[in-house]
């Protein structure tokens, strides 16, 4: 029988040999050149193997087209097949008659026909020759096959390190592709598919496709392992930590619960408002329920920590005793009368405004029992002392009386550079490690809820984009808010209504403005140099030897040594710097005692160098002749007050007025008007009428780096403005203030007594001031005022009187003699590119005169 052409490759070949025994296998297919292991089990299988052992060693090895088939027939067999030869035989064990054979495939055949069914099948048979393979294409293909069975077999595992050594020595096209489909292809139809091929490029070809094909599957399946691998690890992980953390917690006896309890206790014992505390439980309910690993229990934790530290309901007993506060502030504080006596004031105010509230609470309550809900508390509505004053002389340490002379508590905070609205109120919680703001860190630091509380600089807030600190301020120090203050961390309701407020600053005028309405302003001007010496003996040297462990006798300051420290080593309004230098000549003298035991130091004038130095300031002088555009101004600051030369030059120019030093706005326009009332003025003053047009004026101010701003210079500007135009020197024995107008009029300054200790502190003697500043002499000390001249002017005409020297005085000495013989001397402009008379002009700017004015 023979079976159709099934392959196009398949060449026949002129018939072979004998009929030679068939043996068909099962799921399998034999490639030549490859070895393989078979069972044998089927009668007729058994004899046609022992026959073909027996005869030529060779037999036919086909596959059956359906495994289930017992006894295939010549429709049963794939009509290619291999002819093989047994390498070994051997039963497969004793008692079986089956036997286990080692074969090896020769070549492939095509079956022809069945000779005979029984006992076996025997058939005839050709051999098929396989197309010729070209060299080139054939290597290549050679290569590409053997790397890729080298990846798949890396890959798959499946392959032996054997096997893949004898694969990788192969050279032979056919015999790889060969080997290949044994190796990989596992479908026997595929395998019978690959035995028919005769093209070996083709075959190997074929296979390199289906070997991507794996390689690719292979590789999608070990990403895949490996993931669910790596998930897998990674949970174990999670697991295994878990279990070891919550052993962890179980050794220690942390565990949440236990935690948790003992905040509900705290806060039972608290004594919290009752809204208080069904917040704060309510935030613990929160916090039992939360994992004990999470990131929030911290926050919580914190937060819960916070109500416990406030002082919700503790309060000290105030002492409302005004002769005892009196007395407080009389043992602290030298001097300062008026300001003691307005403080005491305002404590009898304060105390009896809480009589009266209280009073109206017990009515109330009378009637009314919600009346005692919030806990009988008053409400001391009115306004916030304010301290203002240089550094230095007291304000901090006033504060501190307040609060012993109450027996309060005592806090303190700086607003210097606050201009943040955070820190007034805090961050919100959702920001990392977010606190509350400094009013609430104060309280917590104060313990109770009624200290005395103050707010240091408050003149120094800024405000910015992050918004504005004076607006929460605000809501801090008015009465009408502060009893439910709202901290942003926090976020419960605080009551600040029982604080005892008290601001402190140094200008009084940058305190932002809505904040200045609700306070009760008391200025603390400077100290005398006597009051300073006085300050010094009675309370800073004693203190400070205090702090130092020295006695009294043990380090003795005459009163001519402390004047020549208070004005050789500070020039301040207060007395801060003093104190620092007494705290200087203690610790030295502490070192001496402790090297000589019983060493009295006593300083003189003459041995103080070696305790602070050389001298720092030397005696500040008036300037000593009248000049041409140099007139001495006095400023304030917040320092104290401080002598303001003022120096203008003209020059050849376009009329532009420059002015220079520091100056703020007002200033600037302070010199505007100065200058525009001078020219509105030229005739009276002899200029002439269009005199700035081909002159520049130069204002400046050369007194150090202090920024300076106000009006009060307004005076002493433009007339040194009408000295250096006129070419008349000014006396410079006085020294003046006041702001002006356009029509030449005066008008009061502040800071009057300021600027007169600064004068009388360099011996000037002659003030010019406002007229409507008179009422103001009667703040400055009495000793000081029976040394100064006061002289009150309305207009700018009278200043000039009184300033300006008389024309003659210079004009002896002078290079504008030719201008003296004027009569009455009126005031002259003789500007630097305009002569007078054909002469040529005199050199521009101040000119010193050669001679003391006469005063
Ligand atoms: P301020 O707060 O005004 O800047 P401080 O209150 O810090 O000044 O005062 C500085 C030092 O000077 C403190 O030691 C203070 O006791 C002392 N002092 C200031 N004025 C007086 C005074 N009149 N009597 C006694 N000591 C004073």
């Amino acid at each position: 029988m023979a079976p159709g052409n099934e392959h196009r490759d398949i060449i026949q070949q002129s018939a072979e040999a004998q009929p030679t025994p068939l043996v068909l296998l099962k799921d399998a297919v034999i490639f030549p050149r490859m070895r393989m292991n078979i069972n044998i089990g089927r009668e007729r299988s058994l004899v046609a193997v022992k026959d073909a052992r027996a005869g030529s060693g060779q037999f036919i090895a086909g596959s059956q087209r359906q495994s289930s088939v017992e006894n295939p027939g010549p429709e049963d067999a794939f009509p290619i097949a291999t002819l093989v030869e047994i390498q070994s035989f051997e039963p497969r064990d004793e008692n079986s008659t089956a036997i286990q054979i080692v074969i090896e495939g020769v070549k492939r055949v095509r079956l022809l026909d069945w000779v005979q069914q029984e006992p076996y099948p025997t058939v005839t048979w050709e051999a098929l020759t396989e197309e010729e393979v070209p060299a080139a294409p054939g290597k290549a293909l050679l290569r590409q096959a053997q790397s890729l069975f080298d990846r798949f077999a890396t890959l798959s595992r499946r392959i032996g390190t054997e096997e893949l050594e004898s694969v990788r020595e192969i050279t032979d096209v056919s015999h790889l592709a060969d080997a290949i489909a044994s190796h990989v292809v596992t479908e026997c139809e595929l395998q019978q598919e690959y035995l028919s091929m005769l093209n070996p490029l083709d075959r190997l070809e074929k296979l390199c496709v289906s070997l991507g094909n794996e390689i690719e599957i292979l590789e999608l399946e070990n990403k895949i392992r490996q993931r669910v691998r790596q998930q897998v690890d990674k949970n174990q992980r999670e697991y295994y930590l878990k279990e070891q953390l919550r052993a962890i917690q179980e050794e220690l006896g942390s565990d949440q619960a236990s935690e948790v309890r003992e905040l509900r206790e705290k806060m039972e014992q608290k004594n919290l408002p009752p809204e208080i505390l069904a917040r704060a439980n309510k935030e613990i309910d929160r916090l039992e329920r939360m994992p004990a690993h999470s990131a929030e229990v911290g926050v919580l934790r914190n937060y819960l920590d916070w109500i416990l530290a406030l002082p919700w309901q503790e309060v000290t007993e105030d002492r409302l005793d005004m002769a005892h506060a009196q007395e407080v502030l009389d043992a602290d504080h030298y001097g300062l009368e008026k300001v003691k006596e307005r403080i005491v004031e305002f404590l009898a105010v304060r105390q009896l405004r809480i009589q009266q509230e209280q009073r109206r609470h017990q009515a109330t309550a009378h009637d009314d029992e919600h009346a005692t809900k919030n806990g009988g508390h008053t409400n001391h509505k009115g306004p916030i002392l304010c301290l203002i004053g240089p550094p230095g002389v007291g304000k901090t340490s006033l504060g501190r009386s307040v609060a012993q002379a109450l027996g309060r508590k005592f806090v303190r905070i700086s607003l210097g550079g606050v201009h943040d609205e955070a820190e007034i109120r805090g961050h919100r919680r959702t920001y990392v490690s977010a606190l509350p703001g400094r009013i609430i860190q104060a309280m917590k630091t104060a313990g109770v809820r009624n200290p005395v509380f103050l707010l240091d600089e408050i003149d120094k807030l800024t405000s910015d984009y992050r918004g504005d600190p004076s607006a929460a301020l605000l809501e801090v120090l008015d009465p009408e808010q502060n009893s439910t203050f709202t901290d942003h961390y926090m976020e419960l309701p605080y009551d600040l209504s029982e604080v005892f407020f008290i601001c402190t600053g140094n200008n009084r005028y940058q305190i932002p403005r809505a904040l200045a309405d609700r306070m009760d302003v008391v200025e603390i001007p400077g100290y005398t140099e006597e009051e300073k010496i006085e300050i010094a003996r009675t309370h800073l040297l004693p203190k400070v030897l205090g702090e130092h462990g020295l006695g009294k006798s043990q380090v003795q300051i005459p009163v001519n040594v402390m004047r020549f420290i208070v004005n050789r080593y500070t020039r301040e309004a207060g007395v801060r710097n003093l104190e620092r230098q007494l705290a200087t000549i203690c610790r030295k003298a502490a070192l001496r005692i402790v090297q000589k035991p019983n060493a009295r130091i006593r300083l003189s004038e003459r041995n103080v160098e070696q305790y602070l130095g050389v001298t720092r300031y030397s005696p500040d002088k008036a300037l000593e002749y009248g000049q041409v555009g140099v007139a001495t101004g006095l400023a304030w600051t917040s320092n104290g007050g401080a002598l303001l030369p003022v120096e203008v030059v003209t020059m050849p120019g376009k009329g532009h007025l420059m002015v220079t030093g520091q100056l703020g706005d007002v200033m600037q326009e302070s010199a505007r008007a100065g200058l525009s009332y001078i020219r509105s003025r030229a005739p009276e003053l002899n200029l002439p009428e269009n005199f700035p047009d081909d002159l520049d004026i130069h204002i400046h101010l050369p007194e150090g780096a202090i920024p300076k701003d106000g009006p009060s210079a307004g005076i002493t500007m433009a007339l040194a403005i009408i000295s250096a135009l006129t070419r008349q020197p000014i006396r410079s024995d006085l020294a003046m203030t006041g702001e002006i107008t356009l029509r030449g009029r005066v008008l009061a300054i502040g800071g009057l007594k300021e600027k007169t200790l600064a004068a009388h502190r360099v011996g000037i003697r002659h003030l010019i001031i406002p007229e409507d500043n008179v009422k103001d002499l009667a703040e400055i000390p009495a000793r000081i005022r029976e040394e100064m001249k006061f002289t009150p002017v309305a207009t700018m005409d009278q200043v000039l009187k009184l300033a300006l020297m008389p024309h003659k005085q210079v004009d002896r000495k002078g290079p504008d003699a030719k201008v003296t013989h004027k009569s009455p001397p009126p005031p002259v402009l003789v500007p630097t590119e305009v002569t007078v008379e054909g002469e040529m002009p005199p050199p521009a700017g101040p000119e010193p005169a050669t001679e003391t004015p006469a005063i």
